[in-house]
C-alpha cells in the first residue's frame, strides 16, 4: 500500500519534502527511489531545508556521502557508484546513526537497509511533473504515512 502525490514542479517537490521533514526524528531513514533526473537530490534539499540545514545541498554522487546539521543530523547519500565493498563505508555509522539517514539509489544496497525505513519513489510524468509515493516500512513509518498530508497551497 502507497500514499501518492502529483509535485507540479521542482519547487514543490522541496516543499513536499520540507513538510515531510517536520515528521522526521533521529534516526529515521527513508530510502530514495527512481531514475536520474527523477528528483531524489531535489527532494533532499527539500528535507534539508524542513530540517533546518543552512548549507547548500548538491548531489554525494561522487563523495556518496554528506553531512549536514540542522535540528537534527542529515546524512545525505547517493550509493549508485557504491561499487563491490560497501562494508570499507562505516555505513552502518549512517544508517544506524543519530541523525536522518537519506539514501539515493538505496536498493542497490538491499541487504544492508534497516528493516524499518520509508521508502520514497519519485516517477517522472511530464518534463516538470513527478509522482511521489511513499512506501512504509514498520510501525513508525506506517504511523508517520498516515499522519502526514502534503499541503501544496503553503508557499514559502
Ligand atoms: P536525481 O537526484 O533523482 O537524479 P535531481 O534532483 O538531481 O534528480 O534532478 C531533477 C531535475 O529535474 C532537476 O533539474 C529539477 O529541476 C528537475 N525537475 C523538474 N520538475 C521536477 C519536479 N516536479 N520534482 C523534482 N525535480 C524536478
Ligand atoms: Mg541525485
Amino acid at each position: 500500500m502507497g500514499y501518492i502525490w502529483k509535485l507540479a514542479g521542482a519547487q514543490e517537490t522541496q516543499r513536499f519534502a520540507e513538510q515531510l521533514a517536520q515528521c522526521l526524528a533521529p534516526s529515521d531513514f527513508l530510502a530514495l527511489e527512481g531514475d536520474l533526473g527523477a528528483g531524489k537530490t531535489t527532494f533532499t534539499q527539500g528535507l534539508a531545508r524542513g530540517l533546518g540545514v543552512r548549507q547548500v545541498v548538491n548531489s554525494p554522487t561522487f563523495t556518496i556521502i554528506k553531512e549536514y546539521q540542522g535540528r537534527l543530523p542529515l546524512y545525505h547519500m547517493d550509493v549508485y557508484r557504491v561499487g563491490d565493498d560497501p562494508d570499507s563505508l562505516g555505513l552502518d555509522d549512517y544508517f544506524f546513526g543519530e541523525g536522518v539517514c537519506v539514501v539515493e539509489w538505496a536498493s542497490l544496497l538491499e541487504d544492508y537497509l534497516p528493516a524499518d525505513r520509508l521508502t520514497v519513489f519519485l516517477r517522472t510524468s511530464g518534463e516538470d511533473e513527478r509522482s511521489i509515493e511513499l512506501c512504509p516500512k514498520g510501525e513508525r513509518y506506517v504511523k508517520l504515512c498516515e499522519e502526514f498530508d502534503f499541503d501544496a497551497r503553503t508557499g514559502d
